[in-house]
């Protein structure tokens, strides 16, 4: 951490900081200019309090070197995390493909999409088996019925199975089912939530809140990971902004950023993310050469009679042309699916 004194700051102010920095286990180096003086407090600043610092006689700004969240940090860890669950993986050069309803309605709806998905090339099945929806009165899922008929595809098609868990409760039933726990955009900051998905040995998919700043979700992939849980992917799904003709805004740079910032590998949700079957496709390409590690798309047979998220699903023709583009921008990417 830099503590930055305010102009012409008295010496027994600069010397009650030096102590304080101390006290914080840090070791303190002072820099005196001819306006200012500097004290760089140097060690593992995530361990002292936030804001002891700032509060100090005649302190102007302190300045965080480290990033908050330590473990997923590159300043941590170096090389890439590659997540697995079976069919599925995710990073260090490999494209994750999921695909699937939103919602999980029928056994023939969930394994008809899983069997259309494979054939073009989706490497895992998603479904919604617990929904969050905005509304109460809107189509809750099939909870653990749903479950069961996402295994039942998994079955027959040997795809790894992604879906949500909304609560910490429902945690032991859907880790019995699922390959990797989705933890969605409203719940993004249920920290107990979180935990209990790190206590968990299932791969975990943190979707990004839509009000919520990359730090923030990267604390949230923090809690998981401090409760001893490596395997999670961070999901880019759209921010809400004024804009209106999209559901979402899918900001894209969220894909180099967070490469720059964390080991994590970084899927983008371009269903969710604009809302309009007809931009899905352009998205996903553009997410690929953005760098993302994988894509989550919503394809329905019907989207006409989808339960949730119709608008924004792709048929199984839409999907089989959407990876057409996926795969050619994949190979110039150097990423194999
Ligand atoms: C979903 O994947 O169907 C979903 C509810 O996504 P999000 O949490 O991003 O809104
Ligand atoms: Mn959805």
């Amino acid at each position: 951490m830099i503590v930055v004194m305010r102009r012409n700051a008295p010496e027994q102010d600069i010397q009650h900081m030096i102590k304080q920095v101390e006290s914080l286990g840090l070791k303190p180096t002072v820099l005196r200019g001819t306006e200012r003086t500097v004290i760089a407090a140097i060690g593992d600043e995530r361990n002292a309090p936030a804001g002891i610092l700032e509060s100090g006689p005649s302190v102007d700004e302190v300045l965080p070197v480290l990033a908050p969240y330590k473990i997923a940090s590159l300043e941590t860890k170096a090389e890439p995390t590659v997540v697995r669950a079976g069919s599925l993986t995710v990073g260090g050069g490999r494209l994750g493909v999921i695909a699937g309803p939103c919602s999980v309605e029928s056994e023939e709806q969930i394994v008809a999409s899983a069997h259309a998905i494979k054939k073009s090339g989706a490497t895992a099945l998603r479904g919604g088996a617990f929904k969050p929806r905005t509304s109460p009165y809107s189509f809750q899922g099939l909870k653990e019925e749903g479950l069961k008929l996402l295994a039942t595809a998994r079955a027959e098609t040997g795809l790894a199975v992604v879906t949500e868990v909304v609560a910490a409760e429902d945690i032991d039933v859907v880790s019995e089912y699922a390959d990797v726990l989705q933890v969605g955009a409203r719940n993004m900051q249920n920290y107990r939530l979180l935990e209990a998905c790190g206590r968990t040995h299932r791969p975990v998919l943190l979707k990004r809140g839509p009000s919520a700043t990359i730090e923030e979700l990267l604390l949230a992939a923090e809690y998981i990971l401090d409760a001893g849980n490596q395997q999670v992917m961070l999901c880019e799904r759209g921010i809400r902004t004024f804009e209106a003709h999209t559901r979402f805004t899918l900001p894209l740079a969220t894909v180099p950023y967070l490469h720059a910032k964390t080991h994590l590998p970084v899927v983008v949700d371009p269903s969710h993310g604009t809302g309009h079957t007809p931009l899905v496709a352009a998205m996903a390409r553009a997410a690929i050469a953005a760098g993302a590690d994988g894509i989550i798309v919503e394809v329905h047979p019907n989207p006409e009679k989808a339960l949730s998220d119709g608008y924004q699903s792709m048929t199984f023709p839409q999907f089989d042309d959407m990876m057409t583009g996926c795969r050619k921008v994949a190979a110039a990417m150097d990423m194999q699916i």
